[in-house]
């Protein structure tokens, strides 16, 4: 079946006691057995709930994975899969990962001997040259935040296995419906549902994919383990955001690219970032790999004192930390979501302004930004 029919129906089965359509929230902690361990396949939520059965079930087809298993937060998922590693082997991560996972390792793993390498995404047809027999794992980011590099998972796969070395992709924001990095090569995918999947600023949540049995097996004792799992109604409002997924990409990368061609155009901004624009460094990889180029869009703004202004003057865009819901949102991540890469040698440039671009009308959301971006005498005359 195709991607939109599995959002909408794979482990999705209308309720076997009520016929309910949509899969219940199981809002229970327990489950009753009828002699010691013989149950249904659920004795305890932390282990198993059926809302969170149907979640991983209907997300791991749409990442075309025999696996999935969901976690409490996307940071929830990747301090899991660190677990992965032990202390003293080296993780090569793409440079401008998100910056909560760069907090992760800079300030919790590294301190415990755990090694980080961080290579830019244009150093990465290079990926070779920077992994040794001690490398265990390379974390990619594609597109990444909040620089939208791309990079080709196909070959940085390639480069990681005959290394030795399991290659993790954060598809969260490309999506699976944009992209699949294990039909591309990489061992386990993860997510932060928390944005395009869940879709509607909502919700908090992680999700992980394989085809590893080996891998599935250890991420699920670590996820009854360590304990970051999600409650059943987030995972059902996971669940409700999928169902849409598909129309709603759709639309983000409409907008996005409307939006970023428009940017392009204007005179008060430095430079956009956009796989989706010719003018973009990775701009043919992605538009190999990638069905389109999706909904998040960056720009230089003249100056940081700039970037801090208008993210304060647009209306439709709301200034908030956070991506890939309904509505667009606004920000400047050197002072917000990479707040904590500042002292990194690969921080995000000052004047750096992130767009989650919404699916509202775009002339709406491009009145917005001319508004805020015309200069200050032509906004007082307009208004
Ligand atoms: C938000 C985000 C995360 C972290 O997810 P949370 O759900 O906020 O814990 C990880 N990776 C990327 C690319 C993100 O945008």
């Amino acid at each position: 079946m195709e991607f939109e029919t599995r959002a909408i129906h794979e482990g999705q089965e209308p309720d076997p006691a009520t016929g309910a359509i949509i899969t219940p929230i199981y809002q229970t902690s327990t489950y009753v057995q009828d002699a010691v361990g013989e149950h249904k396949g659920y004795d305890y939520s932390r282990v198993a709930n059926p809302t969170r059965t149907a979640l991983q079930e209907a997300l791991a087809s749409l990442e075309g994975a025999d696996h999935g298993i969901a976690f409490s937060s996307g940071l929830g998922a990747t301090t899991t899969l660190m677990h992965l590693v032990d202390p003293g082997q080296r993780v090569v991560l793409i440079a401008d990962v998100y910056g909560g996972v760069y907090r992760m390792t800079s300030q919790v793993y590294e301190p415990k001997g755990y090694l980080f390498d961080y290579v830019p995404a244009d150093e990465f047809p290079n990926l070779r040259d920077h992994l040794d027999d001690n490398t265990r794992m390379v974390w990619i980011e594609s597109p990444s935040n909040p620089l939208l590099n791309v990079v080709d998972i196909r070959a940085a796969a390639e480069a990681a296995h005959d290394a030795g070395a399991i290659v993790v992709v954060d598809n969260t924001f490309a999506t699976p419906y944009l992209q699949q990095p294990l039909s591309l090569g990489a061992d386990v995918v993860v997510h932060s549902t928390t944005k395009y999947l869940g879709g509607h600023s909502d919700t908090v949540g992680g999700f992980a994919a394989t085809n590893d049995p080996t891998i599935a097996e250890r991420l699920y004792f670590l996820q009854k383990s360590l304990g970051a799992v999600p409650g059943p109604f987030d995972c059902w409002l996971v669940l409700r955001g999928i169902k849409t997924l598909a129309v709603r990409m759709r639309q983000h990368c409409e907008n996005a690219m409307a939006v970023a061609l428009w940017l392009e155009r204007h005179g008060n901004v430095e430079r956009v970032l956009y796989p989706g624009l010719p003018s973009h460094p990775s701009h043919t990889i992605a538009a190999h790999q990638m069905r389109d180029f999706g909904g998040m869009v960056s720009f230089l703004a003249e100056s940081e004192q700039h970037a801090i202004d208008l993210v304060a003057r647009t209306k439709l865009f709301q200034l908030a930390e956070s991506l890939g819901g309904v509505e667009s949102l606004i920000e400047v991540p050197a002072k917000m979501t990479h707040a904590s890469t500042a002292s990194a040698p690969f921080a995000a440039p000052r004047n750096l302004v992130r767009l989650s671009v919404g699916i509202e009308a775009v002339q709406d959301l491009i009145a917005d930004l001319e508004h805020a971006l015309a200069p200050a005498a032509v906004r007082s005359s307009s208004s």
